[in-house]
């Protein structure tokens, strides 16, 4: 398998390459160059369909025995039923659970497996990265999770000083591996994103320490997330029966892997984007303009985003695969803030997209209705994509996944100001709040983050 970028101008790398690079070099994103399709099939364990449906895209890259064993290390890390348990919630409604790894958001089911295919391919090649990240919560510690300890891998992540959570702050600070490395650094999230980005600006550092990301615009983040789509179809009577999927959405990587299921074959006849205020998504089904505006602050922060960086791969299927066209389209985006699409491209998407938004106010009363009927408690991005489902209009007959994206521990005020009720966190993380922390308090200051990164990389 071949991967080709959403520009159309950069390489066309195989699938060890397009991992380790992350960004195409002409600012595209790589796909694959077509989309396998999935066999029919019965119903297997989480780990026998992820290496069957994830095998064509690493195909002629990695090793077909060292990738099953990757996958199934990856998911033993999981502390459910067969990882993603579905939850009948009635009225044809379903709840998958994919919050039952290491740091409790569905990212841990990309970057487990992420991380062990970077030190694979490090290890193989015989080379050393330092992958730098910022994050405003889920992903930093779904992303220390994933590299801590691997022998070819250094991690720095940066957070806002005094702007994250305290279990947040805590489940990426009390990991203790020497690889391991948390600056609180003194300004906003958007300030940490500022400085990632002018550390990879900074061309002779960047090759010093060489400099690596594990951002959501990975191609091996989307692939990996392919596999539940698959899986809940056949829990729910088999791959080729038509089901719905409602996908609490941010930067757009969830719902673009439920896509390509249904590109692969699957029978999804509607992807329901749920968002939260930030609604540009839903705003760009509706009119076919992209519009971005002020980001607002809400419950569930981890779609607190304005430009969802992933809609670039269906702005790509869009325009048919003409990399120059999406070149230009997302070139007016970012001089005016606003580009409209085509009207037939606009009425294409009707067909097989929905999308609905909701604000807090009805994400408090979502968690507290789910807990009175069905016992159930929903974290706040969970409750969007069980608003998005109950709401959509929808074929009757047809079931329903709803995605549920966090453990309602992970945002315990949302969930006790819905339910009166504090969620506990699992116990293998019930002492967190008790372990000691590690991170290192920094200036906003990119000599003083550079001198850090030199000090603790070892890829020098
Ligand atoms: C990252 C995240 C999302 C958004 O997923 P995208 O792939 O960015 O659309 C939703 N919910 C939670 C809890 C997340 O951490």
């Amino acid at each position: 398998m071949q991967y080709v970028s959403t520009r159309g101008a950069a390489p066309i790398l195989d699938f060890a390459d397009a991992l380790l690079v992350g960004l195409a070099s002409d600012g595209g994103l790589y796909v694959p160059e077509r989309w396998p399709q999935i066999p029919d099939g019965g119903s297997r364990d989480y780990v026998e369909t992820a290496v069957e449906v994830m095998s064509p895209f690493v195909e002629g890259s990695i090793d077909q025995d060292a990738f099953a064993e990757m996958v199934s290390d990856a998911y033993s890390v999981f502390d459910a039923d067969d990882v993603a348990p579905l939850v009948d919630l009635g009225g044809g409604l379903h709840l998958m659970e994919l919050f039952h790894g290491p740091t409790l958001a569905f990212k841990d089911i990309a970057l487990q497996l992420v991380g062990r295919l970077f030190d694979y391919e490090l290890t193989r090649r015989g080379e050393r990265v330092t992958i730098v990240g910022a994050t405003s919560g889920d992903t930093g510690s779904a992303a220390i999770e994933a590299c801590r300890d691997r022998p070819n891998v250094d991690i720095v992540i940066l957070h806002p000083a005094g702007r994250v959570t305290e279990v947040q702050r805590r489940q990426m600070t009390t990991v203790q591996s020497t690889n391991v490395h948390n600056v609180a650094l003194d300004g906003t999230f958007d300030d940490c994103q500022d400085m990632v980005k002018a550390m990879f600006g900074d061309e002779p550092f960047r090759d010093r320490m060489n400099l690596s990301a594990v951002n959501s615009i990975n191609w091996a983040r989307v692939m990996a997330q392919i596999v539940y789509y698959v899986v809940a179809a056949e829990r729910l009577g088999g791959r080729r029966q038509p089901v719905d999927f409602a996908v609490p959405t941010g930067n757009f990587g969830n719902v673009f892997a439920g896509h390509v299921a249904r590109l692969g074959g699957l029978n999804i006849s509607r992807l329901i984007i749920g968002s939260n205020r930030n609604d540009i998504l839903t705003r760009f089904l509706n009119d076919g303009h992209l519009e971005a505006r002020q980001v607002i602050p809400t419950l569930s922060p981890s779609m607190d985003i304005q430009v969802s960086s992933n809609l670039e791969r269906l702005l790509f299927e869009l325009e048919g695969r003409d990399g120059a066209a999406v070149g230009r389209l997302l070139e007016a985006f970012r001089e005016n803030g606003t580009v409209a699409i085509d009207g037939a491209v606009h009425a294409s998407l009707a067909e097989g997209w929905s999308g609905e938004r909701f604000d807090d106010d009805q994400v408090l009363a979502c968690i507290a209705d789910e807990a009175d009927r069905s016992g159930v408690v929903l974290d706040p991005h969970s409750a969007v994509g069980v608003l998005a489902a109950r709401t959509c209009p929808r074929e009757s007959g047809v079931p329903v996944v709803a995605l549920a994206t966090a453990h309602p521990a992970k945002f315990p005020d949302a969930v006790e100001k819905a339910t009166g009720v504090r969620p506990a966190l699992p116990d293998r993380l019930g002492d967190l709040l008790d372990r000691p922390e590690r991170m290192t308090n920094l200036p906003n200051d990119l000599e003083a983050v550079e001198a850090f990164v030199e000090e603790h990389a070892r890829a020098v």
